[in-house]
């Protein structure tokens, strides 16, 4: 597994599982399929509900902690400083876990600042290791960071072949936050599967469309966490380490880019700020 160092020196898998709409009853399983094909990462968050599960499968799975990097997200508009430190710690008692190696602000919650200096806190206390945010745009990005005294070590952001948000990516850079990618399969949307461009790519290598497109954000750098709730998909969502995509094969998968969101969005219309 190839890693990406975060802007504190902490290194995260740059490609993780994640489990948005893998229904509670089946997260356990599900997540001990993907620690038991070899995922290291993982990715949840209040607002999916499956958090237990998720650590519940953690534990059942007798992987040391230290070898697994968690991650959840805040969901709590306009929380206090307090209700920030409670609410995260909520998290780690739903998860029966002593730290989470990642929390992110799921998005803009109106009161960002409150709940960044709870968040560095945390840190210092003992119960994260990492924190960031999650669709978090120029303007709320920045604004966020005028008050902070740690720079997000992650934004994770829609992206995908169909929406590769560069100047996103490039304002990320400058600041030295990691960009994760959530949807980094479209969310199985647009025919992304079967999509004529990405099979001719793939075909090259004897990989699949889902490979490629994997391929394309990790050659840049961006974290992926593709969610499957088969485990052969697993397993071949993990099986991209092993080819590399040539310089005209970037360009032409760069030539899907439509410039929107899967709702048909542009990126602006996500910069608000409750
Ligand atoms: P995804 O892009 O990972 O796509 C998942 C879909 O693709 C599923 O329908 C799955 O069955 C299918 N699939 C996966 N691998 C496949 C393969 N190899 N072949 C064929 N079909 C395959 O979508 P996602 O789950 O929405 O995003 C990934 C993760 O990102 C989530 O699970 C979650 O952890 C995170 N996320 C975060 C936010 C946020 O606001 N921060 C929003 C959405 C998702």
């Amino acid at each position: 597994m190839q890693n990406v160092k975060l802007n504190n020196g902490i290194e995260m898998p740059i490609l993780g599982y994640g489990v948005y709409m893998v229904d509670p009853s089946i997260t356990e399983r599900c997540v001990l399929d993907a620690l038991s094909v070899g995922y290291r990462s993982l990715d949840t968050a209040q607002y999916y509900e499956n958090e237990a599960m998720v650590g519940a499968a953690v534990r059942a799975s007798g992987i040391p902690r230290d070898e697994i990097f968690i991650t959840s997200k805040l969901c709590q508009t306009r929380p206090s400083y307090a209700q920030a430190k409670e609410n995260v710690k909520g998290s780690l008692r739903r998860m029966k876990l002593d730290y989470l190696d990642l929390m992110l602000i799921h998005w803009p919650m109106g009161n960002d600042s409150d709940i960044w200096l709870a968040f560095e806190d945390l840190v210092k206390e003992g119960y994260l290791r990492s924190i960031g945010v999650s669709n978090f745009y120029p303007e709320t990005y920045e604004a966020l960071v005028k008050n902070a005294s740690v720079i997000p070590a992650v934004n994770q952001i829609e992206t995908h072949v169909f929406y590769q948000q560069r100047p996103m990516v490039e304002l990320m850079a400058r600041y030295g936050t990691a960009v994760e990618s959530w949807g980094p399969l479209a969310e199985g949307l647009n025919g992304i599967f079967s999509h004529p461009a990405l099979m001719e790519v793939g075909n090259a290598h004897g990989k699949t469309a889902a490979q490629v497109a994997l391929r394309f954000l990790i050659q840049q750098g961006i974290i992926v966490i593709p969610k499957s709730v088969h485990k052969e998909r697993m397993i071949q969502n993990m099986d991209v380490f092993d080819f590399e995509l040539s310089e005209d094969e970037m360009a032409a998968v760069r030539r899907l880019d439509t410039g929107h969101n899967l709702e048909g969005w542009p990126a602006d219309a996500l910069r608000y700020n409750p």
